[in-house]
C-alpha cells in the first residue's frame, strides 16, 4: 500500500485483512457503492461476520461467482496508507502476524456500531406560560451558554432541577429536544495562547524543536534535561507549533497517575483539555477518541503506549516523556517498545519525535552520539531550585540491628527535616511487608504453588501474594513443610515493613506510603499524591512509582534504603536501570526554593555505578556503560532476541527448545549466535514451565528474516507456546 488510496468499484476483487488468526488476506467482491482501499468493513467468514480492512486489490484466479461480497463499509475514516505501512513495519520488526497488528490498531469498542445518536436539549422558540422558579433556572442556563446543547442530565444538574422540569419545558416548546451524534469533536486548543516566558536555555531548545516541526520532515530529538529544568514547558512549544500547522500531536506518558497533572498544564497553556487514551478511560470515551482522531477532530492526545496505534489523520509530533521508562516496553501480547515504535511511526508520517528524559536510555544516548538523533540539553533547574547534593551512607560503618533498615545517619537527617517542617522520602523498590517468609525451624521458604517464586507477605492485605501470577493465600499458622508452630518469620524489608519501622521511630510523623498495590483506584492514588504535594505528610515511603515525575515542593530529603538492590542479577541493563532509578528518585528532592539532599544507603560505596550516581558524571557513566556493551556485543551495539517457550510440562518446553537449537542453520547463515535452551530464571509461572533461548547478532545483520525462517520450521504442539521478544528488556 504505497501508492496512495485506490477506489474499488462494486464487484471488483478486494483483499481484506481481518482480525481473525489467519495467515493470509481474504478476497471479496467490493460492495454496492464500491469502497476505498483502507476502508474498515464487515465481511462474511463462514457463518459469522468479522471486521477487517480493505488492504489492496484481491487475488485473481478465483471463480468470481463464488466470491462473497463485503457486507458493509463501516462509517469510520478509512485506514490511511501510512498507518497500514506502520502496522506492517511493526509486524515485521516484532514478528507479529498482521491480524494481531490490526487488533492492536482497533482496540476501541463499538467500531462496527452505527454512529449512535443521543438526545440533547437547547433553547426553544415557544413561551412557557406558568414559569416556576425551577423552569426559569433552566431557561437561564440555556441563555447563559448561548445556544449550546446539553444532555438531559447535564442540564438538570446545572439548573439544579429534576429532569422532569426539563421534560415539562420540552412539552411547552420552551426547550427543544434534538438528536445529536454521540461522538463529538474535542475542543480546539489555542496554540497562540501565551505560554510561560522561557529562560534563555529553554527558549533555545524550544526554538530548535519548533524549527523541526516547521520543516515538515521526519526527525528525532533527545531532549535531555535534569529534573525540574522545564522539559515539559519546552516540548509544549513544539506541540503548539504542531497545532498551528493543523497537524496532530501525541504525548506519551509512562504512568496514568501522571496524566492528571499534565492535563492541567495543557489546559492552562492551550485553554482546553486534550483527549486522553489509557486503561482508565471509559469505553464511550475510547470509542469517541478513536473515531475523532481519525477525522482530525482530536488535535492533541495524551496517552499510554497503545495510543501509538490510534488512527491519527495527520500526526505531526510524538513526545515520549520519561523515554527511559521501562513501562514503555509492552511485555505481553505484541512485544514492542513504544519508544522505538514511536520513531518508526514518525518516520512513515514525516513527523517529529521528542524523547524527553533526565536520564535517557543508553539506546537513545547512543543514537544521539551516532548523529541519528539530534540532542538538546537543559542543564539547570528552573528558578531557584538547585540539584540535590548526593552522598553515600556506608552501611558497613552503621550500627543497625538485623531487623532495622534506617541507619542512624539517615534517621538524624529525617529528624532534622521534620523539625524544619520539610518532607523526607524513603525509597525502597519492594512492595509488601517482607519479600521472604522463612520457617525458623526447618528453613523452608513459602513459595507460590504455581510459580517458581517466593510469596511476598502483604500485611496490609493480611495475605501472602505471588508477584508473578497474583495468587494470594492467608499466612499459614504452621510451617507448610515441617508443621512447626509459630516459627514463620519475615525476612528482609518491603515498604510496609519500612512504614512500621518509621512508625516506631517517628511516632509523631504523618506517614504516607506510595505503592501501586495500596490503591484501589487511580483516583485514590491521585488524591494521595495531591495530599503529599500540599504537605499532608512528613515522611513518604515509596516504591519506584515515586521516581516518576511527581512534583513534591516541600520534599528536601531522599533516603535510598537499599541502593545495592538493583545491582544484583544477570540483567544486562542492571547498571543502567539502577543509575536511572536512583538519579530519578534523588531528583524528587529540592524542587522548590530549598536545596535537596539524597542519601544512598549502600554496602558497596566504591561500586562503579554507585560512584557514578554520586558524582553526577552522567556522560562518563554512559561512556563507560557503552564501552562495556560494545565489548560484549549487546544492545544497543548488537542485536538480540529472546525466545520463551512455555508449556504445562517442562519436557514439552525443552523438546521444542532442543529442536530449535538443532535446527539453527538459518541463524548460523547470518552469523547469529544461539544460546540455550535453558530453564528461564523464573522457571515456572502460573503452572507453566518456561525455557529460554537467546539469539545474538551483529548490528549489521538483518535478524528478523532469519528468525522468521528459523522459528517457522516448527509449529508448537498442544499447549506449548513460543514467543519472540526483539530487543528484550527483561530476562525473567
Ligand atoms: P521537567 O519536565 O524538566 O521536570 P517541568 O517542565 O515540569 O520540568 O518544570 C518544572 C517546574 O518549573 C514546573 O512547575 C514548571 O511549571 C516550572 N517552570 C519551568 N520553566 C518555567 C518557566 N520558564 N517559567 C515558569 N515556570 C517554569
Ligand atoms: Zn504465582
Amino acid at each position: 500500500m504505497s501508492t496512495g488510496p485506490v477506489f474499488f468499484d462494486p464487484g471488483q476483487r478486494v483483499a481484506v485483512l481481518t482480525t481473525q488468526p489467519l495467515d493470509r488476506l481474504l478476497t471479496y467482491r467490493a460492495p454496492e457503492g464500491g469502497c476505498w482501499q483502507g476502508a474498515f468493513v464487515e465481511v462474511p467468514l463462514g457463518p459469522r461476520k468479522v471486521m477487517g480492512v480493505v488492504w489492496g486489490p484481491g487475488e485473481a484466479g478465483f471463480d468470481a461467482s463464488k466470491l462473497r461480497a463485503v457486507s458493509r463499509v463501516l462509517d469510520v475514516a478509512p485506514m490511511r496508507t501510512e498507518m497500514a505501512e506502520f502496522l506492517a513495519r511493526v509486524g515485521d520488526y516484532t514478528l507479529t502476524p498482521m491480524h494481531q497488528m490490526l487488533r492492536l490498531a482497533t482496540r476501541a469498542p463499538g467500531l462496527t456500531d452505527p454512529p449512535s445518536m443521543r438526545k440533547v436539549y437547547r433553547l426553544g422558540s415557544g413561551q412557557a406560560e406558568r414559569m416556576t422558579e425551577a423552569r426559569v433556572r433552566v431557561i437561564e442556563v440555556l441563555r447563559d451558554y448561548g445556544g449550546l446543547a446539553f444532555t438531559l442530565g447535564e442540564l438538570a444538574e446545572m439548573a439544579g432541577v429534576t429532569t422532569s422540569v426539563v421534560k415539562g419545558l420540552v412539552k411547552l416548546g420552551a426547550v427543544r429536544e434534538e438528536e445529536s451524534p454521540r461522538d463529538l469533536p474535542y475542543p480546539r486548543l489555542d496554540p497562540d495562547a501565551p505560554g510561560k516566558p522561557l529562560t534563555e536555555d529553554q527558549r533555545a531548545a524550544a526554538e530548535a524543536l519548533v524549527a523541526g516541526v516547521r520543516s515538515g520532515d521526519y526527525g528525532t530529538t533527545l531532549l535531555r534535561g535534569v529534573t525540574g529544568s522545564g522539559k515539559t514547558e519546552v516540548y509544549m512549544e513544539a506541540v503548539a507549533e504542531t497545532l498551528r500547522k493543523g497537524r496532530q500531536a501525541l504525548v506519551l506518558l509512562p504512568e496514568i497517575a501522571l496524566t492528571a497533572e499534565f492535563l492541567k498544564r495543557v489546559e492552562a497553556r492551550f485553554g482546553a483539555r486534550p483527549a486522553e487514551w489509557h486503561s482508565g478511560v471509559t469505553m464511550t470515551e475510547r470509542r469517541r477518541l478513536w473515531r475523532m482522531v481519525g477525522e482530525g477532530e482530536a488535535p492533541l492526545v495524551v496517552g499510554a503506549r497503545s495510543a501509538l496505534y490510534l488512527p491519527f489523520r495527520d500526526l505531526g509530533l510524538i513526545v515520549v516523556d520519561e523515554e527511559h521508562d521501562q513501562s514503555y516496553k509492552q511485555e505481553d501480547g505484541v512485544l514492542y517498545s513504544a519508544r522505538d515504535m514511536a520513531v518508526m511511526r514518525a518516520s512513515v508520517n514525516a513527523a517529529r519525535v521528542v524523547l524527553a528524559s533526565a536520564t535517557p536510555s543508553l539506546e537513545s544516548w547512543a543514537n544521539a552520539e551516532a548523529g541519528k538523533y539530534a540532542r538538546l540539553d537543559l542543564t539547570s533547574r528552573f528558578g531557584e531550585a538547585v540539584l540535590p547534593e548526593m552522598r553515600a551512607i556506608d552501611m558497613r560503618a552503621e550500627d543497625l540491628p538485623g531487623n532495622r533498615w534506617i541507619s542512624p545517619t539517615l534517621e538524624a537527617h529525617i529528624r532534622d527535616r521534620m523539625e524544619k517542617g520539610e518532607q523526607s522520602l524513603l525509597f525502597l523498590n519492594r512492595r509488601g511487608y517482607a519479600p521472604v517468609t522463612i520457617c525458623r525451624a526447618c528453613g523452608h521458604q513459602i513459595a507460590c504453588d504455581h510459580c517458581d517464586a517466593r510469596m511476598v507477605e502483604h500485611r496490609f492485605l493480611k495475605r501472602l501474594v505471588c508477584h508473578q501470577c497474583g495468587e494470594t493465600k492467608p499466612m499459614p499458622e504452621v510451617c507448610p513443610s515441617c508443621e512447626a508452630e509459630g516459627k514463620l518469620a519475615p525476612v528482609g524489608p518491603g515498604v510496609e515493613r519500612l512504614a512500621e519501622e518509621v512508625g516506631e521511630r517517628f511516632p509523631e510523623a504523618r506517614v504516607a506510603v506510595l505503592s501501586s498495590d495500596l490503591f484501589g483506584s487511580a483516583r485514590a492514588l491521585k488524591a494521595q499524591i495531591e495530599l503529599i504535594a500540599q504537605g499532608g505528610a512528613d515522611i513518604i515511603i515509596g516504591t519506584q512509582m515515586v521516581a516518576k515525575g511527581h512534583n513534591f515542593p516541600l520534599l528536601t530529603l531522599v533516603g535510598v534504603i537499599d541502593a545495592d538492590l538493583g545491582l544484583q542479577g544477570s540483567d544486562l541493563r542492571a547498571a543502567e536501570k539502577t543509575f536511572q532509578l536512583i538519579r530519578q528518585v534523588a531528583g524528587r528532592a529540592g524542587r522548590a526554593d530549598k536545596p535537596g539532599l539524597a542519601l544512598l544507603q549502600t554496602f558497596q560505596p566504591d561500586h562503579p555505578v554507585i560512584r557514578a550516581i554520586l558524582s553526577g558524571d552522567e556522560e562518563g557513566f554512559w561512556r563507560a556503560e557503552a564501552a562495556e556493551r560494545q565489548a560484549a556485543g549487546v544492545p544497543p551495539y548488537g542485536r538480540m532476541a529472546g525466545i520463551v517457550i512455555s508449556a504445562s510440562s517442562a519436557e514439552a518446553a525443552f523438546d521444542l527448545g532442543n529442536a530449535l537449537a538443532r535446527a539453527d542453520q538459518p541463524l548460523r547463515a547470518v552469523g547469529a549466535q544461539l544460546y540455550g535452551p535453558a530453564p528461564a530464571p523464573i522457571a515456572r509461572i502460573r503452572g507453566r514451565h518456561r525455557v529460554r533461548l537467546l539469539v545474538k547478532a551483529d548490528r549489521a545483520v538483518a535478524l528478523q528474516p532469519a528468525l522468521r525462517q528459523w522459528v517457522g520450521q516448527f509449529t508448537p504442539k498442544g499447549d506449548t507456546r513460543l514467543s519472540v521478544d526483539i530487543d528484550p528488556q527483561s530476562f525473567y
